[in-house]
């Protein structure tokens, strides 16, 4: 199954297109929603995401759901602990598949260094 981690140098889900996330307001609540919304920039991008080093810019203070943690799963997306590492590496697969396809040396790292 592999073993969810961060991969350098994606950002696909920094990628914040309100159009690819319709469900938004079902999982955020109406503060997180509009900080979410007052993110979005060019293309959909976050305005926080730095496009040479593909890194965001504000890593220990980005919001909470942007964080990949037990207990912002499980509240936001009623995800188990036990399920986490699964629901993840899924969440990032479709989102690379958005932003860069299927294809792509960004899928291709993903999938090598999380190990599936
Ligand atoms: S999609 Fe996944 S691997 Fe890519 S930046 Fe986001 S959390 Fe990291
Ligand atoms: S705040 Fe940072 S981690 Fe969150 S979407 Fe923006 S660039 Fe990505």
């Amino acid at each position: 199954m592999g073993t969810w981690l961060c991969v350098k140098e994606c950002g696909a889900c920094c990628n914040l297109d309100p159009t690819d996330r319709p469900d938004l307001d079902q999982y955020l609540s109406p503060e997180e929603l509009e900080l979410y919304l007052s993110m979005v920039g060019e293309g959909g991008w976050c305005v926080n995401f730095d496009h040479i080093k593909r890194e965001c810019r504000i890593y220990e203070d980005r919001p909470r759901f942007c964080r990949v943690e037990a207990d912002v799963f499980a509240d936001l997306y009623g995800v188990e602990s036990e399920e986490l590492n699964e629901f993840a590496i899924e969440c990032c697969r479709q989102q690379i598949e958005g932003v860069y396809g299927d294809r792509s040396l960004e899928m291709i790292r993903f999938n090598r260094e999380v190990g599936i």
